[in-house]
């Protein structure tokens, strides 16, 4: 049976601390995708205006027969709208384009510190107008830094409830994720399987036939275990179902470190210091 854990947000709002991920979903294959996802017990997506499938995930909502209260969806400001009235726009499409009148969190996606005269502090500022009109139930940010994140906080009222950023075996940021520990701020991991890089590691495969687990299986497994908020992403039913099967075992905490020992500071992604969105 499965019982996917919550997470309290410094704002006191919840979010299952499982969900699905639908980063390179085409629009075409989207509603299929989160169908299955609802069917197999998922209640949380992430996803983000730069997807361009905000509308598909929307329509799988209200084609589920679920209440919009029983999923938590959230979505991220596209690269292109940090001006304070592009932001505001951007917001209104999401929900529009969602379908609903309200996100359970909206997140920076990107700070771009070289875009924008790297004035973050301004584009938190709407994203705290939408917070305070219920539009948005949680704000966070995505991609941030120790310096972006006390930026933040040196020039806006409210706190992040999320930093979502990359993480995976490869890829343990030890230093962001304890900064955020510090500051009550939930860590959601991005790519968790590394993007599936990860799967064919020795020691991962080796956790996994002990288990009697797939090697995604206990890598997710061990994101949960470190407390971080995960959101797979696979378009293919029999993944989507074997990914949230996941809280019937535990891994001892000899597996967890042995998991972590495999981080060699390695992105899939780009660096939050130097992308610039484009
Ligand atoms: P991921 O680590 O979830 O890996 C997805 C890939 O792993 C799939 O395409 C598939 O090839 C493989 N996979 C999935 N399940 C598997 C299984 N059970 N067995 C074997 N292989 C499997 O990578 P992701 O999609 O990049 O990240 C997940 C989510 O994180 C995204 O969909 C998105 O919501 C979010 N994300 C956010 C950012 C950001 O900048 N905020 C960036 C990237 C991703």
């Amino acid at each position: 049976m499965t019982s996917i854990p919550d997470i309290t947000l410094n704002n006191g709002q919840v979010i299952p601390q499982f969900g699905f991920g639908v980063f390179l979903i085409e629009p075409k294959d989207t509603v299929a995708a989160v169908s299955t996802a609802l069917q197999a017990g998922y209640r949380h997506i992430d996803t983000a205006e730069m997807y361009g499938n905000e509308a598909e995930v929307g329509e799988a909502i209200a084609k589920s027969g679920l209440d919009r209260g029983e999923v938590f969806v959230t979505s991220k400001l596209s690269n292109d709208a940090h001006e304070p009235d592009d932001a505001r726009q951007a917001f209104d499409a999401t929900l529009k384009a969602l379908g609903t009148d309200y996100v359970d969190l909206f997140l920076i996606h990107w700070p771009l510190p070289a875009r924008y005269g790297g004035d973050i502090a301004a584009t938190w500022q709407v994203l705290e107008e939408a917070y305070r009109e219920g539009r948005a139930r949680s704000i966070g940010v995505s991609n941030f830094q120790p310096r972006h994140l006390r930026r933040l906080h040196g020039e806006t009222q409210i706190i992040p409830a999320v930093n979502q950023i990359e993480v995976h075996p490869y890829l343990t940021q030890d230093e962001v994720r304890a900064f955020c520990a510090e500051h009550q701020i939930a860590v959601e991991a991005w790519s968790p399987l590394g993007k599936g890089t990860v799967l064919s590691e020795p020691v991962i495969q080796s956790i996994a036939g002990r288990a009697g687990k797939t090697p995604a299986q206990v890598v997710l497994r061990w994101h949960i275990q470190r407390g971080d908020i995960v959101f797979p992403k696979s378009v293919t039913p029999d993944r989507i179902r074997e990914n949230i099967d996941i809280f019937d075992f535990e891994l001892s905490a000899t597996d967890v470190e042995d998991i972590t020992l495999l981080n060699k500071n390695q992105r899939t992604g780009p660096d939050p210091d130097k992308f610039d969105g484009r």
